[in-house]
């Protein structure tokens, strides 16, 4: 071979830049030779719906199979539930691959994508990954700036991708400033509304997903079962639109996805209303125990309404993410995400949210001594 491998990657691929996942437990428990828990990746804290793990237990000797790649039993129970249709639903391993579908399907490298700075990474790997411009607008007291999103877009603009709640701030848009943004976008632009933790989301106002859907063809709504449901492991998510569209992103979507054990998983832990219930109830407890511990500690966060806290931190974000590390405390460092100077907490179970404000409050203990110390001298 005359050229090193890396000369022939097309120029796109070359620039990117990947997407570093929370750390996992086991990596920490290996490398500091102490007890962990993970507070990164806003996972289900009470694990998966025990329904789903008998159902994956009994569906396992059937793994030689191929799976039904259309996923028809899971699309069918969707539907019914949300009181649309099949064909307007498509199944990904995991919302992110639908992420990227949805680029790979609508973008070239002539075209734009644009989304908001301070928000969910894969949006910008998507565009990158099919050499796309990507604008980003700021946030706006750290929610998505829906004005400041339309007026990026030009004739070039084919995709725009919206979190809400956005992640890593866990604030959100209104459904009625949602509307006034799409009376904005013109109707060859895809919308994507990333609703990953939509079932958490308690505001009345929050979204109208379903009618945006109805009221207009080139709009993608985004669900998981990564989240509350707890099959983050699974990889398995789903997008809602118009058939048409539903139709294109089939095209590019390949053949087996989804794995025949994610959809027996996401079957059952639909059926689980009582370990929903439970999750959301323990979210909803986690949440005040850790906004009340981290208002006693003096520390600033942002309020969320969804499964984790934005906290600042007063060093950067990596300093305070390693002195945690050190306490056995798996957080997210934010820099990443466009906030060096702070790091995301997935609400956990009640003795897990107990140990992070313990570690969090012998780390700036340890922190103000040591700052105290060098001012003394
Ligand atoms: C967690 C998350 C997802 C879900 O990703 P999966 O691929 O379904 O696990 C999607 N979007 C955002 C903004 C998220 O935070």
């Amino acid at each position: 071979m005359k050229k090193p491998i890396h000369e022939l990657v097309v120029p796109q691929v070359l620039r990117l830049q990947s997407y570093v996942p929370g750390k996992p437990i086991e990596e920490v428990e290996r490398e500091l030779g102490i007890h962990a828990i993970k507070m990164a990746s806003n996972e289900n804290p009470l694990g998966p719906s025990p329904k789903a793990v008998e159902a994956i237990i009994r569906f396992l000797p059937q793994a030689n199979r191929y799976p039904d790649g259309s996923g028809y039993y899971l699309r069918e129970k969707l539907a019914t539930r949300l009181g649309i249709s099949m064909d307007e639903i498509i199944l990904g391993a995991g919302s992110t691959e639908l992420i990227e579908l949805v680029a790979r399907t609508f973008a070239t490298p002539a075209d734009e994508v644009v989304s908001s700075e301070g928000s969910f990474v894969m949006y910008s790997v998507a565009a990158q990954e099919v050499g796309a411009k990507l604008l980003l607008a700021p946030l706006r007291s750290h929610t998505y700036d829906l004005d400041a999103v339309a007026e990026r877009l030009s004739e070039r603009t084919r995709v725009v991708y919206l979190a809400n709640p956005n992640n890593p701030t866990g604030t959100m848009f209104p459904a009625d400033a949602f509307d006034r943004f799409l009376r904005r976008v013109p109707d060859d632009v895809l919308v994507v509304l990333d609703e990953a933790y939509y079932e958490y989301v308690e505001s009345p106002n929050y979204s109208r997903s379903l009618d945006y859907v109805r009221e207009r063809r080139h709009l993608l709504v985004l669900r998981t079962f990564s989240k509350v449901y707890g099959l983050a492991g699974l990889r398995i998510g789903y997008g809602i639109g118009h058939p048409e569209l539903i139709a294109c992103l089939n095209r590019v979507r390949s053949p087996f996805n989804t794995t025949a054990v994610s959809q027996v998983a996401a079957l059952a832990a639909l059926d689980d209303a009582e370990h929903v219930a439970k999750s959301l109830a323990n979210n909803r407890a986690g949440l005040r125990a850790l906004s009340e511990g981290l208002m006693t500690l003096g520390a600033t966060f942002l309020s969320s309404v969804a499964n984790f806290l934005l906290v600042f931190t007063e060093e950067s974000a990596e300093e305070e993410y390693e002195a945690l590390l050190r306490q056995g405390v798996i957080v997210r460092p934010l820099r990443k995400f466009g906030y060096p100077r702070a790091f995301r907490v997935a609400v956990g179970k009640p003795e897990e949210n107990e140990k992070f404000l313990e570690a969090l409050k012998t780390v700036r203990q340890a922190r103000s001594s040591r700052v105290g110390r060098v001012r003394a001298t």
